[in-house]
This record gives structure tokens, sequence and C-alpha cells, in this order.
């Protein structure tokens, strides 16, 4: 790890201000920050410590959306009462991720800006091949080990797969990342990596994540995560999706669908071409297993990863014919 300049902010605008200098980052809870800069990935010229800004760590909730506050901690969003009761989804996507220590210490505006997993990317001394981390170097993992790398939304320069627990769930229920002047869409915030894999969010400098908002409905309230991976806790995705599923007064027909998934591509994906198969149609198990092949649609795999392909639609049908048998 390299020296750095170390600033406390005292306010949002002290922040963005600091944070626009080059060479700056923002110090949340530092479960991933200093992690990257250990391994020499993250080499910052300034530290700018958001931890102690007053009013950036509310949780408020109601049947109409909620809004989280950036430097909320993991934890606390997750038992949230109201999280739990309008939000599931979105509770149990915090509660299968990571470990209890870091969901403590670490922050959903934290927790949104993470980084891939990648092997290769993270280990610069020695794989100096990655676009991600030095545009234009090449790309280690194509052609290399790739059991956890993305078959959605990758490119010739990078198979990367975003690894978060959380904004899958944000997705699937249209939230938004408040950025200060701008608010996007959780969707459009994050960037497929294309030929730029270097920028992975539409942030600008002098830009940090204030609060997220998750709008209610019907489909968020009842809605579950399923996340399966290698072991039953502390590790990330193997394939995960959130679902949410709105019924008509018959019980039986789908009005709305919510599908995002995560664990399998370059950022969190939205599945709209499985949720319009089944709008409208009884909850069928056949039908639901049929329509849930559609989330693979245009995915490429690199050998090791393919599994992917074959887990992702059975972990999208298990959660929807869940949801369909709760009442
Ligand atoms: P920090 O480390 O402080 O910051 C992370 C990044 O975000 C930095 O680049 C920082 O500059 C930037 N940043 C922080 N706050 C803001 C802001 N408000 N605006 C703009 N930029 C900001 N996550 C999962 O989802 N699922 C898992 O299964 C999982 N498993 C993990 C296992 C391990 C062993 C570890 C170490 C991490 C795991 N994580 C997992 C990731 C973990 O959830 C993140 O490390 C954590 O959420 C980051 O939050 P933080 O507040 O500590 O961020
Ligand atoms: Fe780097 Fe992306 Fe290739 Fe991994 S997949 S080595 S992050 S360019």
């Amino acid at each position: 790890m390299r020296d750095f300049s170390y600033v406390r902010a005292d306010s949002i605008e002290a922040a963005r201000k600091a944070a626009a200098l080059p060479g700056a980052m923002l110090l949340a809870g530092g479960t991933t920050l200093v992690d990257l800069a250990k391994c020499g990935v993250a080499q910052p010229e300034t530290v700018v410590d958001i931890t102690h800004l007053k009013g950036l760590d509310t949780i408020s909730v109601d049947a109409t959306h909620a809004t989280l506050g950036a430097l909320a901690k993991m934890s606390h969003v997750a038992d949230h009462a109201g999280i739990k009761s309008h939000f599931p989804a979105v509770s149990e996507a915090l509660w299968q991720a990571a470990s209890a220590q870091l969901r403590n210490m670490a922050t959903v505006g934290g927790n949104l800006m993470q980084r891939t997993r990648c092997p290769y990317f993270r280990d610069p001394s020695n794989f100096s091949a990655c676009n991600k981390r030095e545009p234009g170097s090449g790309c280690s993992a194509i052609g290399g080990v790739t059991r956890g790398h993305a078959v959605l939304g990758t490119s010739r320069a990078c198979i990367a797969m975003y690894p978060g627990d959380l904004a899958t769930a944000l997705v699937a229920f249209d939230a938004t990342v408040h950025l200060g002047q701008r608010v996007l869409k959780v969707d459009d915030f994050f960037l497929q990596p294309g030929d730029t894999p270097e920028r992975e969010h539409d942030i600008r400098a002098g830009e940090m994540i204030t609060a997220i908002e998750i709008p209610g409905s019907a489909a968020a309230r009842r809605s579950t995560y399923l996340k399966v991976r290698d072991r039953q806790s502390y590790e990330f995705a193997a394939a995960s999706a959130a679902v949410g599923l709105e019924l008509e007064t018959d019980g039986r027909t789908i009005r709305d669908l919510r599908v995002a998934l995560g664990g399998v591509a370059t950022k969190p994906w939205r599945a709209r071409a499985v949720e319009e198969a089944l709008k409208g149609k009884v909850l069928d198990e056949d039908a639901v297993r049929k329509a849930s092949g559609l989330a693979m649609e245009g995915a490429v795999d690199h050998g090791a990863n393919h599994y992917k392909i074959e887990l992702a639609p059975r972990v999208v049908a298990r959660a929807i014919l869940k949801l369909g048998e709760t009442a």
C-alpha cells in the first residue's frame, strides 16, 4: 500500500469537493477499499473519509417507497422491519451477502460500488493484463480460469462478473440512486464493459451516492432473493435471482413479475424477457420453467462458466414457484 493523504469530510459538499481531486477515493465502511489498496488495485492519492457525515445513515420506509441513506449499514437495512415487510427481497439479498462482521461495517453505498472478484483483476503483481485495471493491456481471464466469470453482458475486452447482491434486488424493483444533482435508475447506473471496462458506473468526478430510493409495489411486497453458491455463507453467488410477483384476484394469473439476475452478468441483470413471457399467464410450473430459460438469451460462456447457463434459469424458476406458494 502506498502513502496517501487523508481528509475527514464534515459535510456532503466538502466530501464532493475532495472527491473531485485527482486520485481521490471515498472511504465508507472500508471493507472493499482497504482490500483493494492492499493488493495494489486501488492506489488512492487522497482518501476522503465520509463515515462521520450526519444524516446519511437514515432508513425510512412506508408502503410507497423506501429511502436508504448511502451510509446505512447493510445489517441495519437487512433487519429493518419496514424493509422486511415491504421489500423482503432487499432484506434477503443483504442477509445473504458477505458475513455478519462485514455487514455490520459495510454501507449500502459502498456495497453498490464494490468491484469485481475476478482473480486476475485482484492480482496485479502476477497478472499485468487486465483491461479493467489497465485499459488496453488485455484480459488474462479470457483463455484462463473462468468458473466465476460472467456469461451475460460480456465483451471482447472483459468478462468480469458483478458480484453484489443488493444491486440485483434494486434493479428488479426499479430503484434509483441519488448522486446529488442527478438521480439515475440503478439499472442505468451500472455500465456494461464494452470497450471501456474500466468505467463501471455512470458516476462523475465530484459525485457521490447520497441515497438509494426504492418504489413500493405489490410485486416488491411479495418478493424473494434466492442465492445459489458453493457454500451456504460468506460466498458470492454462482447464480442468484431477485423475484417479485403480483397475482390477479383469481390467485392464479400473473399481473406483475420482476426478475433480476446476480452472479452471471457483468452488471445486475434485469430479465425482462422472462417477465414479459409470463405476465398475463396462469402461474404453472411448466410455463415458469420454459419462460425462465429466456433469462439466458444472448449468454456466451467461456468454458468453465458454462454451468451458469444451466443453473440460472433453474434459480429463477425456483424463486418464482416459491413465491407462487406463498399467500
Ligand atoms: P468501502 O470499502 O468503504 O468502499 C467501496 C467503494 O465504494 C470504494 O471505491 C469507495 O470509494 C466507494 N464508495 C463508498 N461509499 C460511496 C458513496 N457513498 N458514493 C460513491 N462511492 C462510494 N458483497 C455482496 O454483495 N455479497 C457477498 O456475498 C459479499 N461477500 C463478501 C465477502 C468478503 C470476504 C468481502 C471482503 C466482501 C464481500 N462483499 C460481498 C462485499 C461487501 O459487501 C463490500 O465490501 C461492502 O458492501 C462495501 O461497503 P463499504 O461501506 O465497506 O465500502
Ligand atoms: Fe480484467 Fe475483466 Fe479480464 Fe478480469 S475479465 S482480467 S477484470 S479485463
